[in-house]
């Protein structure tokens, strides 16, 4: 039944596994349903999908994971979502407040970023990695998720920042050594030559060594997600336990810097706003 091959211009069928990055409403009952495919971001009416009884109806949950029965009409140049399977409906985003908002986040940035021009394939796999992991994701590990969903997002986009190199002098900075972080064009300065280039154009964030230390855990994760954070070893006491309690909120404080730092970062890289950060003022 279904036809044609990718080659094919005039092909008008498609299969293809998309994650459901936005549903809007068209009148009562229809959806107009944004897709990242592993050809890029595709928009799709899904006809009828909000009625209880739709078989479209997992395309109107944001966030979950699809096979997409696609129909392209050529004369009009418009999608028809003609069926749907769930393949991972993410139960756990709509109801959490935070995690809502950052899938919210992250599908913002892959639709203004155009799913990032090249390799949208490679996008669709990380972000089903970082949805899969908020899913289950606890609430303290929220903000080290998004970070490195953010961080490969830079990457994919190509205006990751370099962090250990001053972009002035070429010298290589030491792990122990501070630096700061122009956001407009993702430029690292070291200390001695931000001070003369005084009134240098642009938003200025420290970046101290604690968090030029978890850029190189991104870094080094590369595509893999981020290991857990580290279990409380079996039979420890009480005092041993409350001290690993207070380093896992530190290590949860520093993960949230970052998250707010990478947030910061994608405005500038992306040249506009993101919605989902002025919605959830406070929350990301
Ligand atoms: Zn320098």
């Amino acid at each position: 039944m279904w036809e044609g091959d990718a080659a094919d211009v005039r092909r008008r069928n498609w299969i293809l596994p998309s994650i459901v990055l936005q549903t809007t409403r068209v009148g009562d009952i229809h959806r107009s349903v944004t897709l990242l495919t592993e050809s890029g971001l595709v928009r799709a009416m899904a006809h009828g999908a909000a009625k209880a009884t739709s078989r479209l109806r997992a395309a109107t949950v944001p966030f979950s994971y699809v096979r997409a029965y696609l129909y392209r009409d050529p004369v009009r140049d418009s999608v028809k979502l003609i069926d749907v399977e769930a393949l991972a409906l993410h139960h756990h985003l709509s109801g959490d407040l935070l995690k809502y908002f950052t899938a919210s986040l992250w599908a913002e940035v892959v639709i203004k970023s155009h799913a990032g021009g090249l390799q949208p394939d490679q996008l669709q796999r990380r972000l089903l990695v970082a949805l899969d992991r908020l899913d289950g994701a606890g609430a303290d590990e929220v903000a080290e998720v998004s970070a490195a969903f953010l961080w490969q997002a830079l990457e994919h986009i190509g205006v990751a920042p370099e962090i250990d190199l001053c972009s002035a002098c070429g010298r290589h900075l030491a792990d122990s050594e501070g630096a700061l972080l122009h956001l407009a064009d993702a430029s690292l300065w070291c200390r001695s030559c931000h001070g003369e280039a005084a009134g240098a154009a642009g938003l200025v964030q420290e970046l101290d060594a604690g968090l030029r230390g978890l850029f190189t855990v991104l870094r080094q994760d590369g595509a893999s997600p981020p290991a857990p954070p580290p279990a409380a070893a079996a039979g420890a006491t009480t005092v041993a336990t409350s001290v690993t309690a207070d380093v896992a909120e530190l290590r949860h404080q520093e993960w949230d810097r970052l998250r707010r730092l990478l947030q910061q970062l994608m405005q500038h890289a992306l040249e506009r706003p993101l919605n989902a950060l002025a919605c959830a003022a406070g929350i990301l």
